[in-house]
């Protein structure tokens, strides 16, 4: 049985907030000193104009910040995109990548991750690979296999020399509200550890798997309490410091 691995409650702004947000930075921070020792490592990733600033206003607390996409390429003629390089310049950790929101809103595909993974691990960046099912793939049984397409493609064979951050995150739960049974997280999450242990040995048995879709403070402890939950990837509840902190002191 594997030792308790340090879990990462991950918050995902989406593109929510203007500076005034900033002030939810400044109050998770007093919330977790005044907590003192915290179990979980901790990340907010906001829109990527208030990136830089919020890495300011997260210094000197135990908050890291990270970006919510990045692309392919360092630098060069790719209006509107901005380039892992620059994630990583300005001041974040982490890149969330194959968010379903971006495979829908930008048709992007698990290969287009793959190249976005590589140009994360290049920058020095982590990325959080993000996968999952749809409702329609859920009900016709095909959920596990989605899923081995979505990881088998988006991460490339040079993730295995890396730490590894895997978000299950159900298409049908995210800001719907609805979540799976924690027996149908269980079994999502072994089927994804299988996977990448016998793709990445023993960088695959240390992987992070997060869950995410409407994780919340009401059923943050039962979540993450199930097995193989490492953390969790949480959007709408991690808009408010209060209720981010609450996830964050229920692992
Ligand atoms: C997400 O966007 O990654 C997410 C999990 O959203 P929510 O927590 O709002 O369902």
């Amino acid at each position: 049985m594997q030792d308790r691995m340090r879990p990462l409650i991950a918050g995902n702004w989406k593109m929510n907030g203007t500076g005034a947000a900033l002030e939810q930075i400044a109050k998770l921070k007093t919330l977790l000193e005044e907590a003192g020792n915290i179990e979980s490592d901790v990340l907010v990733c906001p829109p990527a104009t208030l990136l830089h600033r919020a890495a300011q206003s997260a210094e000197g607390s135990p908050i890291r910040i990270g970006g919510q996409d990045c692309h392919s390429n360092p630098n060069g003629a790719h209006t509107g995109d901005v380039s892992a390089t620059m994630l990583f310049d300005a001041g974040a950790s982490h890149v969330i990548l194959g968010h379903s929101e971006r495979r829908t809103d930008h048709g992007e595909t698990s290969q287009a991750v793959n190249e976005k993974v590589q140009a994360a691990l290049s920058a020095g960046l982590i990325p959080i690979v993000c996968v999952g099912e749809t409702e329609a793939q859920r009900l016709d049984g095909t959920a596990n296999q989605v899923v081995n397409e979505q990881l088998s493609t988006s991460l490339p064979d040079n993730f295995g020399k890396t730490r590894i951050i895997i978000a299950y995150e159900p298409v049908w739960a995210i800001g719907t509200g609805r979540t799976p049974t924690l027996d149908d997280i269980a079994q999502m999450h072994a089927h994804i550890r299988t996977l990448l242990v016998s793709r990445f040995g023993s960088t695959g048995e240390n992987a992070l798997l997060l869950y995410g879709g409407s994780v919340k403070p009401s059923n943050a402890e039962e979540i993450l309490g199930t097995a193989d939950v490492n953390g969790a990837l949480v959007g709408g509840a991690s808009l408010l410091a209060n209720d981010f902190f609450s996830i964050i002191v229920a692992t």
